[in-house]
């Protein structure tokens, strides 16, 4: 027998206790009218506790859940219980939504949810930079009325969302934005915009340095096709064969030279970082230096060098000479003969530094913030007569960056240049040799 029935006899015959004893007391009549009397009680009580169902059931507030004994007690109970289990199922789905809006806002993409008529439903923070739109006050626009670059609405009004579309914003800062809409759930669409202005940049440089890279060897391999045709087609007397030989030699040597270049720029590139813990002999490197300077000014320079500080440096030594090394012959190369030129090395616990200063050619001001591009000459003639290769300071920065140093460049035209290099204090150590390297 089921418990609904059983409570609802139990309740049915503890009405007939006292409706016995009436009628042991009084009588037949008054036992019923007892019984009766508590029966009417009974209903009373169900339709009371029916009522305050329906008035729940009507509107049905948390925790409200009436309360009463027997067998409505079995009912309210199983609604508790089921309350408890939606409130417990309302407080996951709550703190899911939290989680994915969070999640939402935190991607590095822009994210608008749009509804099938592009009426903007949701976009997180970075959306909202890109396309300059507001989260909360424009819900319900039509997305076509806010972002209008024509890419954008043409890609929107096509309908075919195979692959991205790519748009310029000038936001703030100039970007390059490529645009995906995935459509979802019958008609709703997400929206994605991915900034790749560094990667388009990455690209044009790319592309311009292959581009450099093959004009740079194109044009002495075809001076040297030129000749090797020439001494090939006419019959040269011994003297000017070997001249052409010489020029041709010339040609081979200069695309060696922007090859090596090259590879030195690719190698540090890909190195790993220059150690923390390798002492660079810096009065051995200063000297080297000079006498890589004198050596190529053949005596047609004034060359000095001041160094002060007993206190090296912290790196690979292979790369800090080079990038002294291509200083140095720079202002050789850029400075006419009977100039002066000086190599000044200052160096503390604070700090070191490298400077090269020359009373050569010096460089205009519009060139100085591009020296250090690959290829960058300010006159291509002079640079390749001097055995340039356009590469040296790219070279140097390179260098000097991986060993979180820095370059300043202070020129004045007809007066000569001023090159430094700053080192930071962790990159310097005391020297563990005497001093004896200024001249
Ligand atoms: P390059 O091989 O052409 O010398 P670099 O990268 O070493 O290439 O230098 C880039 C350009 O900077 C040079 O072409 C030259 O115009 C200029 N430059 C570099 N050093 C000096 C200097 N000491 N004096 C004048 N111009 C310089």
């Amino acid at each position: 027998m089921n418990s609904v029935l059983v409570k609802t006899l139990t309740a049915a015959a503890w009405l007939a206790v006292p409706a016995l004893i009436g009628r042991l007391s009084f009588g037949a009549d008054a036992g019923w009218a007892i019984f009766a009397t508590g029966l009417l009680l009974l209903l009373g009580y169900q339709a009371r506790n029916l009522r305050r169902l329906l008035d729940w059931l009507g509107r049905p507030e948390p925790g409200e859940v009436p309360e009463a004994s027997g067998v409505w007690d079995d009912a309210f109970a199983l609604l508790h219980r089921r309350e408890r289990y939606l409130v417990h199922e309302r407080q996951l789905l709550a703190r899911l939504v939290v989680r994915y809006s969070q999640a939402g806002r935190a991607l590095p993409d822009g994210v608008v949810i749009l509804d099938g008529d592009d009426r903007i439903v949701w976009c997180n923070g970075k959306a909202e930079a890109r396309f300059g739109i507001d989260g909360r006050t424009d819900v319900g626009q039509p997305i076509a009325n806010l972002v209008r670059q024509p890419e954008f609405v043409k890609y929107l009004a096509a309908r075919d969302y195979a692959g991205p579309a790519q748009l310029k914003t000038s936001r703030g800062a100039d970007l390059t934005l490529s645009v995906q809409i995935i459509p979802f759930d019958d008609d709703q669409k997400l929206l994605l915009a991915r900034d790749i202005t560094q990667a388009e940049r990455l690209e044009t440089m790319r592309r311009d340095f292959v581009a450099n890279v093959s004009h740079e060897l194109r044009t002495p391999l075809t001076v040297l096709v030129g000749f090797l045709e020439t001494v090939r087609e006419l019959k040269l007397d011994p003297d000017r064969a070997r001249n052409y030989m010489g020029m041709m030699a010339d040609q081979a040597s200069r695309m060696q030279r922007i090859i090596e270049d090259l590879l030195t720029l690719s190698s540090l590139e890909s190195a790993p970082q220059p150690p923390w813990d390798r002492q660079v002999p810096m009065q051995a490197v200063l000297a080297g230096v000079r006498a890589d300077a004198e050596a190529l000014s053949g005596g047609r320079h004034r060359i000095s060098l001041d160094a002060q500080g007993d206190w090296d440096l912290l790196g690979a030594e292979s790369e800090i000479a080079s990038a002294l090394r291509n200083l140095v012959t720079n202002a050789v190369r850029y400075t006419p003969a009977g100039g002066d030129i000086r190599l000044i090395w200052r160096a503390s616990e604070a700090g070191a530094s490298f400077a090269v200063e020359d009373s050569g050619v010096g460089i205009a001001p519009e060139h100085i913030p591009r020296l250090t591009e690959r290829f960058y000459r300010v006159d291509s003639g002079r640079s390749r007569d001097s055995g340039g290769t356009g590469l040296g300071l790219a070279i140097v920065k390179h260098a000097l960056l991986r060993h979180q140093a820095n370059l300043h460049i202070e020129s004045e035209p007809g007066k000569g240049s001023r090159f430094t290099a700053q080192f930071p204090a962790r990159r310097v150590a005391a020297s563990q040799q005497s001093s004896g390297v200024a001249a």
